[in-house]
């Protein structure tokens, strides 16, 4: 079959390369680490820095499409790829990867994130406190993943100790909220979109633990409106492909909190738990299929992420015949780092 071009070779894109293994197609990962766990079940691989625009224009002329499993590509390289379509869209990444341009952008399609304002300066952070308040939360713009890059600020004593980091910053205000959910959809090629059943996403420390599905009602009664912002998303950014959006539900409705323009941790629980997996609907949006059903195709399912050691107890796991293990291949684990999942499925 045709071949898929994947920028990014993490676990997001090992799940993807088997989801398009299976409808046939062939598999090029583009990666700058030698160890990619996504090129281990690939055809091809290109190990080179995200700014080698030669090993660029190469890895595109073997790819029919190139997708990406990571937001945080620099854009300006992805001009070598030339002529092969980059899907979702390279205007969803460049909105996606920075927070103020994401937070502008979902604002100006009547979203409402917590309040924000940029921070270059110790003065503008001095000047954010005191619009915003505290408590807060200082975010690096670009690069974040996992609750890394971000400093929260309980006081303005607190950020007095900071050592601030050359980078541009965010402060934004402490959501107080409920629970948090995401909203993942599909979108295909002729502008069809669904929908999965929004979760409850259980963070600790600033990483995904737990996702469950159903959510609880207080979920359940915000999904509507967060949906449509969500729509409003993918059509602005003429987006083919799976989109998330990740929310507060607070007692004043949902609050947005940030978008990842592709398949995300939240939506793991679909490989079993829904008729048709984010991974497969992505690939089919990519290559121009029409998508599969998104129903829940169980009672229920829990997702639990490995994390560090965690990924050592999964014989323990595997002894109850309702989880479903995943585990990604890392060859070290660290703390916080993912290193699989298993989902729980009630039937
Ligand atoms: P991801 O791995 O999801 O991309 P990230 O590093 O981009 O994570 P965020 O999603 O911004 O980080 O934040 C991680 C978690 O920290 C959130 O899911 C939430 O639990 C908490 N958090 C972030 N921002 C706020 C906020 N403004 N108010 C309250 N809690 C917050
Ligand atoms: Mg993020
Ligand atoms: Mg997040």
């Amino acid at each position: 079959g045709e071949t898929i071009g994947i920028l990014g070779g993490g676990q997001l894109g090992r799940m993807l390369a088997v989801a398009a293994a299976r409808l046939g197609y062939r598999v090029h990962i583009f990666a700058p680490e030698a160890d990619s766990i996504a090129a281990d079940v690939s055809a091809a691989f290109t190990c080179a820095a995200w700014d080698d625009t030669a090993a660029m224009t190469a890895f595109a002329a073997d790819c029919a499409v190139i997708t990406y499993e990571f937001e945080n590509v620099p854009v300006g390289p992805l001009a070598a790829l030339g002529d092969v379509p980059l899907l979702a869209h390279p205007r969803a990444l460049e909105t996606a990867q920075d927070r103020l341009n994401e937070k502008t952008f979902v604002t100006a399609l009547g979203g409402r994130p917590a309040p924000f304002m940029a921070v270059d300066s110790r003065a503008d952070l001095d000047r954010a406190m005191a619009t915003i308040g505290t408590p807060g939360i200082l975010k690096t713009r670009r690069d974040g993943y996992d609750g890394k890059g971000q400093w929260r600020i309980m006081s303005p004593a607190d950020a007095e100790g900071l050592d601030l980091p050359d980078q541009a910053l965010i402060y934004e205000g402490f959501v107080t909220f409920e629970a948090e959910f995401s909203v993942i959809l599909a979108r295909g090629a002729d502008g069809d979109i669904q929908f999965w059943d929004s979760a409850l996403n259980i963070h600790k420390g600033g990483i995904l633990d737990v996702t469950q599905v159903p959510a609880p009602a207080l979920i359940l009664d915000q999904v509507p409106a967060a949906r449509d912002l969500a729509r409003q998303v993918a059509e602005r950014l003429d987006y083919v492909g799976v989109l998330t959006l990740e929310f507060f539900a607070t007692a004043d409705g949902p609050v947005f909190n940030e978008m990842a323009p592709r398949v995300h941790n939240s939506g793991h629980w679909t490989i079993e738990g829904a008729l048709t997996s984010q991974f497969e609907n992505h690939i089919r949006a990519i290559c121009g299929l029409p998508l599969g059903l998104t129903t829940l195709a169980v009672k229920g399912a829990e997702m639990k992420n490995l994390i560090g050691d965690d990924a050592h107890d999964w014989p323990t796991i595997l002894a109850d015949p309702a989880n479903h293990l995943h585990l990604y291949g890392k060859a070290a684990a660290r703390p916080g780092r993912k290193m699989g999942h298993v989902t729980r499925l009630t039937l």
